[in-house]
């Protein structure tokens, strides 16, 4: 039986962004390709994107396209080594060079100079060289996905760096000299070479020590179609609203700008929810054509 489903007052595109959608992400970057992975549901194509600008929607940053600095390619999605370097490695610990044995980024900076700085480690090929970000047992105290990530080795366990260096192949001189470098600069509340923020830094003086390899993956789409404060869907030609036509949530562009700051997408999507929703309840209702 064919049922005809139709809106009387408008229809809200809450429709998320496009982060699997590998092919579109590629049209807009070329670099993010099949090799990155996501963090995002399988459901985060681009096809009702492309609907709304078959009739007119007006896109916007569609190429400001967020990766997540915390990811590790040793496991799919957000996985569990995402939550150890938020709460852990990045605030409490460092990330490395494997080569060096040297931090090469502010571990604290945003998520696009992070992302922007652990690609390029790369070897002569372009082969990606995963860092190593390291914290020790103080440091990954409140880390809840700890556990997890040792069961399904994606995070290691070390008891000195010795050990540490031997797992991931790291020269242990100079990796032990740069934790006593790092030590220093904890303990004058400066860091000179990258002038990260050190109210969360502690000194790193014993193990155990906890670490995983680093590599970003797609994450959110700063990009979507242009909304006004009704959240009503801007024409691209006209710049006026199209009739009956919302958007809310990470479907809509421009809030964001180039890096999203963590935690804003919720709010992003309750407040511009909300107002869809009351705007489309509150529009005249239009008669239902029958076909
Ligand atoms: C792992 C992870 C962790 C995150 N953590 C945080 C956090 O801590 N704080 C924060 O603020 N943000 C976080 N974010 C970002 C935030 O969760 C998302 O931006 C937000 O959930 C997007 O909500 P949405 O409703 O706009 O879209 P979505 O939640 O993506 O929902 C869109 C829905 O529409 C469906 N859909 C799409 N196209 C079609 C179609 N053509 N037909 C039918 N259905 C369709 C999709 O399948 C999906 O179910 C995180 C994101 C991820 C992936």
């Amino acid at each position: 039986k064919i049922r005809r489903i139709g809106a009387r007052r408008g229809v809200i595109m809450a429709t998320g962004g496009f982060g699997r959608d590998i092919e579109y992400r590629m049209m807009q970057l070329p670099e993010l390709n099949s090799d990155l992975d996501s963090t995002n549901h399988a459901g985060a194509t681009a096809e009702a994107l492309k609907q709304m600008m078959l009739i007119g929607a007006n896109p916007i940053h569609l190429d400001q396209i967020q990766l997540g600095p915390w990811a590790s390619p040793d496991e799919k999605g957000f996985g569990t080594a995402s939550q150890f370097n938020t709460i852990a490695t990045y605030p409490h610990g460092i990330v490395v060079d494997v080569r060096t044995g040297e931090r090469f980024f502010n571990e604290l900076a945003d998520r696009k100079a992070r992302a922007d700085a652990i690609m390029t480690r790369r070897d002569e090929k372009g082969q990606p060289v995963y860092p190593i970000g390291f914290t020790n047992a103080a440091g990954a105290s409140k880390a809840q996905t700890l556990d997890w990530g040792l069961k399904y080795k994606v995070i290691s366990k070390a008891e000195t760096l010795d050990e540490l260096a031997a797992i991931y192949g790291m020269p242990a001189k100079a990796l032990k000299a740069q934790v006593e470098r790092w030590n220093e600069a904890v303990k004058s509340g400066i860091d000179k070479e990258f002038d990260r923020p050190m109210q969360e830094a502690i000194v790193l003086d014993q193990g155990p020590w906890y670490a995983v390899r680093m590599w970003p993956k797609v994450h959110y789409c700063m990009g979507g179609v242009k909304v006004n404060t009704q959240s009503e869907v801007l024409h691209l030609v006209s710049n006026k609203a199209i009739p009956g036509l919302y958007a809310a949530g990470e479907a809509t562009g421009g809030i964001h700008g180039a890096s999203r700051l963590g935690a804003c997408a919720v709010a992003e999507g309750v407040v511009t929810g909300r107002n869809a929703g009351r705007n489309c309840a509150a529009a005249k209702p239009t008669e239902l054509k029958q076909s």
